[in-house]
């Protein structure tokens, strides 16, 4: 092996020992995780385990069968290696908080850890050692099912809440273990996806990968993540899975990244399918060499490395090498000192504390995209409110996606948090228009306009249900399902004042429905406290504190749009208005604009508005000039001009104004949340030192180049508090 191939690993005694005294076939199996299913037939698997095959389960379904798993490995194997349990616990396990997208939506890390951490410490009591999350694949394409499960289009903020989730995750100390392990996925560049479609192809070159794909994965190894699960997407003709430069070389080599890698769902014989191998054979040794330590489902290591590697040193260096890595992690989890989990004494499952942070991480997760004359909060003096909708009283669906461990028993809905919350004193008249988001049925939109008619204001709940956002649900049109345009309509035909209330897994088109509200709002899946938690926001116990993670379009035509674009030679001089499509073509001028529609989104990125006004001035850099590798710290003053108490998100952008190769217009740099009563100041201050200004250069390398960079602070992306500072060569 080269110095190239080769990551320098710890060596833990007890693990060098088992390395030593392990069969090809146990080595193997090691490398071996095997997903069980409701029904699969438990004896036959126990086989397996006993003779070694299985270093791994994904999906045990009962933490008893998980012990007994682990007793016929620890005690019944040759060798005792204890199996690692994984799952996917990916906003929670039975307390569900807002999905990641919602979750990065409050520009809260201290929370998003707090809830990782609750997640983590729920899913040991049940026997569950390592999650298959964070999903920090950065993405600029809402049609890509996939971004609910992640932290939107910017790699700094992903990079912010990714390390908080696995500080989160792996923070949480069990009863009998040492650790619980998190995984850094999809391993890379996967939210690149060409046109949005699951599992397509991606073309990243270095750059982008480097500053925009990779930089959150960086971060994450640097946290100290214990294992990283590899892509289904082919990066620049090779799959991920197969991928030496991205695995080997970064990962491992580049980044010393010590834990291990663990293949996507049947990834490594995917490349068959891909085209680039030939056979099982093949696509063992490609992965293996690539760098991939642990097989997820599809047996080719188990069934093939043994025979494989007799004949191939380099291959049986890599083999021990995974064996090690995985051992490792094993050991470093507490796995082989304490390898059972005792049934807990008192379930902490959705107790009191976790209920509630749910419902704090689901109240900051909403983001308040307009509020007419300052509709909301709701006054007091409400006598009547309409609630309609096919998710206002959907428990399933207000959980999101990857929620398999929740009870929709335990969802507390919409309906149900306002009635119990106004107990009476306001009339909720509920008629839900549509039974599902999808449907086409407009039978009940009557009793849906009476509703509101009977009212004082009506509050719709509209969007995706859970199953139209996650894994393999890309969409081409991302208007709103079904017949909810025209329900909104015909509600808003009414006269009454209407509040639309939007839950889904990506930004939806909604330009449409912004026109006929006094009032909307954004909720992603905000979870189980759902209800609670959008009934505090109404009535205005709370005040709303989410910004956008992702940029809303105003058309899937602009797609991909994100604020941190690079400017062309001919930016678009002003917002055209547009011509209708099929008018002949008229140009006004010849710039990086659409013909029919604006160019600009229809809500930007970091964007949000609460009950109040918040105003931004007195921005000072301060050294306005400075060496290169110094650090500029940057202040600005943040006042509550309004007449409410609530809470803004302070954001930093930075734009390289002259560098060898074009920089973003703007990228987000830093970002703080600040809390101020009417009339109240604060002066919130950033650091940026010169590494937060680098980029890869052309060569690959990593640059931080002298000159004039200018600062924005603001509460979205259009910021127009500036300043600029200046870097000299040193
Ligand atoms: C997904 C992963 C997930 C794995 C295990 C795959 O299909 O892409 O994100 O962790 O399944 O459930």
């Amino acid at each position: 092996m080269t110095e190239r191939t080769t990551a320098q690993l710890p060596l833990i005694p007890q693990v060098e020992a088992l390395i030593e005294a392990m069969t090809l076939n146990e080595k193997a199996g090691q490398l071996t995780q095997l997903a069980l299913n409701p029904g699969d037939d438990i004896e036959q698997i126990l086989g397996s385990v006993r003779s070694g095959e299985v270093g791994s389960f994904l999906n045990a379904q009962t933490l008893d069968q998980r012990n007994y798993l682990q007793r016929a490995a620890v005690e019944d194997s040759r060798l005792g290696v204890p199996i690692i349990f994984g799952r996917d616990v990916i906003h929670g396990y039975r307390t569900i908080f807002p999905i990641p997208l919602g979750l990065a939506a409050t520009f809260n890390p201290d929370l998003v850890q707090k809830a990782s951490a609750i997640a983590a410490r729920e899913a040991m009591q049940e026997g569950v050692d390592w999650t298959f999350a964070p999903m920090l694949d950065v993405s600029r394409d809402p049609r890509w099912g996939r971004v609910a499960e992640g932290c939107g289009e910017d790699p700094y903020l992903t990079a912010c809440m990714g390390s908080r989730m696995v500080r989160g995750f792996q923070q949480s100390v069990g009863e009998h273990r040492s650790q619980f392990a998190a995984c850094a996925k999809h391993f890379v560049g996967y939210g690149a996806v060409e046109a949005g479609k699951d599992y397509n192809t991606t073309w990243i070159p270095e750059q982008l990968m480097r500053d925009v794909y990779l930089a959150p994965f960086k971060a994450c190894v640097a946290e100290g993540v214990l294992t990283v699960m590899s892509a289904f997407n082919d990066i620049n003709g090779t799959p991920a899975s197969g991928n030496e430069r991205t695995l080997r070389e970064i990962l491992k080599v580049e980044w010393g990244f010590p834990g291990f890698v663990v293949s996507d769902w049947d990834a490594i014989v995917e490349m068959i399918i891909h085209g680039v191998c030939r056979d099982k054979d093949e696509a063992a040794m490609i992965a293996l060499r690539a760098g991939i330590d642990l097989d997820m489902a599809s047996r080719a290591y188990l069934e093939r490395l043994p025979r494989l590697v007799e004949t191939n040193d380099i291959l049986m260096s890599f083999l021990d090498e995974s064996v090690r890595r995985i051992l490792t992690v094993k050991y470093r989890l507490g796995l082989f000192h304490h390898p059972y989990v005792e049934p807990a004494k008192a379930s902490i499952l959705l107790c009191d504390e976790h209920r509630s942070c749910a419902r704090q991480a689901a109240t900051q997760s909403v983001v308040l995209l307009k509020n007419e004359s300052g509709f909301l909060p709701l006054p007091k003096s409400l006598k009547s409110l309409a609630l309609v909708g096919p998710l206002a009283d959907a428990p399933a669906d207000q959980l999101g996606c990857w929620a398999f461990d929740s009870r929709v028993e335990d969802s507390v809905t919409i309906l149900r948090a306002i009635r119990e919350r106004v107990d009476g004193s306001v009339r909720v008249n509920y008629a839900a228009g549509l039974s599902e988001c999808r449907s086409l049925e407009t039978s009940g939109f009557q009793a849906a306009v009476e509703a509101a008619e009977h009212s004082e204001a009506t509050l719709v709940v509209v969007g995706e249900g859970a199953e139209l956002s996650g894994e393999a649900r890309s969409r081409a049109f991302l208007n709103l399902p079904g017949k909810q345009q025209q329900l909104i309509e015909a509600l808003a035909a009414t006269g009454k004042p209407l509040i639309v209330l939007v839950l889904a897994g990506r930004p939806l088109i909604i330009g449409d429905v912004c026109p006929l509200a006094k009032a909307v709002l954004y909720g992603w899946h905000p979870g189980t406290m759902a209800g609670p938690a959008i009934g505090d926001l109404l009535w205005g116990d709370s005040a709303p504190s989410g910004k956008l993670p992702m940029t809303i379009p105003r058309a899937v035509g602009q797609i991909p749009i994100y604020y941190a674009n690079r400017i062309t030679g001919r930016p678009p001089k002003r917002d055209f208005k547009g011509i209708p499509t099929g008018t002949p073509l008229d140009p006004v001028d010849m710039d990086a604009s659409y013909l029919d529609v604006e160019v600009s989104p229809q809500f930007p990125f970091g964007f949000g508005l609460t009950y109040t006004s918040f105003e931004f001035d007195e921005i000072q850099v301060n050294p306005k000039r400075a060496p290169l590798g110094a650090s500029i710290s940057v202040t600005a003053r943040v006042s509550n001009t309004g007449v409410q108490t609530a809470t803004t998100v302070a954001q930093l952008y930075v734009h390289d104004k002259i560098a060898s190769l074009t920089r973003p217009v703007r990228e987000l740099k830093g970002f703080t949340r600040v809390t101020l009563d009417p009339a109240e100041s604060k002066v919130v201050t950033f650091t940026l030192p010169s590494e937060a200004l680098a980029f890869c250069a052309r060569d690959g390398g990593v640059a931080v180049e002298p000159g004039e960079f200018q600062v924005f602070v603001g509460d979205d992306s259009r910021a127009t508090l500036t300043e600029t500072f200046e870097l000299d060569p040193v």
